[in-house]
């Protein structure tokens, strides 16, 4: 059968001026199969690969105890410039203040000679991005499920000042219990005082907040992650983004024109639709917030499972 794309999550966009570290071609790390820092206080056994990001390859590791842990790796050659370091350092100083169920626990970091390591909770079960590549689309009783916990978890990074700004199914890991980690802080953003707006263009074209891409002048803040659920939560359901096209610039005029449809060939509750078309509201202040998402009838009046068994990793879960 043809290999459908059920979305580009490509490289997010890079924030203006371009950072030397997305496009300067740099060698991939390739760290030792026994990774240890300086001091040695620190050992883990490289037993697996994971999959790569933009700069950093992510392995997985077994410490003294045969605990298991995801470990990112980053090249020191892709850090040489001061704004490099210094957007690796904020991802790490955030990541590692946040500790919540459903958010990737950050262990440790350390460093050798060649690379940077950051220790995370391993998510055994992939991403969303993974698991609906196999699936095709999710049903309303796994939406809901998954969305729950992923409001729980923005809700809790936004008490604690964090926006994350790159929500999007390859961001959501699973764990072996098929539960929500938020994971990738890579562009996450710390709101210092309130009132505070950020004004760096960033995100990934399918899930970027209208307000990022066209108020510039008036900047972003919290909602553009509550715009993302919306994305999310119509992905899930469908199968593919709202605003997806083959160029990117196509992409951005969608979003600009808050144009996108429900597909007629498949079935989407009218709860669904409703709470999807009032997330993705284009003005970030008439936007519900995340109680309100979760107070919507999608939620209150469809039933939440209290678990998904793990073989919906590959097949459609029957909740009866
Ligand atoms: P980047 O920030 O460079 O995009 P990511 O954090 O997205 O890197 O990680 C790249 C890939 O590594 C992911 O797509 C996923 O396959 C894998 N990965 C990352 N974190 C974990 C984790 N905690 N558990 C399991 N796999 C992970």
């Amino acid at each position: 059968p043809k290999r459908v794309q059920p979305e580009t999550e490509k490289a997010p966009v890079p924030s203006s001026p371009p950072l030397s570290r997305q496009n300067v071609k740099v060698q991939p790390p390739s760290p030792p199969q026994i990774i240890t820092d300086a001091t040695k206080a620190m050992q883990f056994r490289r037993v697996g690969f994971l999959g790569e990001g933009g700069f950093a390859r992510v392995y997985e590791v077994e410490d003294a105890r045969s605990l298991r842990y995801a470990c990112k790796v980053v090249t020191k050659s892709s850090l040489k410039t001061k704004k490099a370091k210094t957007k690796l350092y904020a991802e790490i100083k955030i990541h590692r203040s946040l500790e919540h169920p459903n958010i990737v626990q950050f262990g440790d970091c350390f460093e050798d000679d060649e690379n940077v390591y950051m220790t995370l909770e391993l998510c055994q079960s992939g991403s969303l991005m993974d698991m609906l590549r196999r699936r095709k689309r999710f049903t309303e009783p796994e939406a809901r499920f998954f969305v729950v916990q992923l409001v729980g978890a923005c809700q809790y990074m936004h008490d604690h000042q964090v926006i994350h700004r790159d929500l999007k199914l390859g961001n959501i890991f699973l764990d072996s219990n098929m539960n929500v980690k938020v994971g990738d802080f890579g562009l996450a953003a710390l709101i210092e005082s309130p009132g505070e707006r950020k004004k760096t263009i960033c995100g990934t074209p399918n899930y970027i907040a209208p307000e990022v891409l066209f108020d510039t002048a008036n900047g972003h803040s919290f909602e553009v992650d509550t715009w993302s659920i919306g994305v999310i939560l119509y992905t899930l359901v469908v199968g593919r983004p709202p605003f997806q096209t083959k160029d990117v610039k196509t992409i951005y005029k969608r979003i600009r024109d808050n144009q996108y449809e429900f597909p007629s060939d498949k079935e989407v509750s009218l709860e669904a639709r409703e709470l999807i078309q009032e997330i993705l509201t284009p003005d970030p202040q008439q936007r519900p917030s995340l109680f309100d998402i979760i107070d919507h009838a999608f939620f209150t009046q469809g039933t939440v499972p209290a678990y998904i068994p793990s073989s919906a990793r590959d097949t459609v879960p029957d909740f009866r």
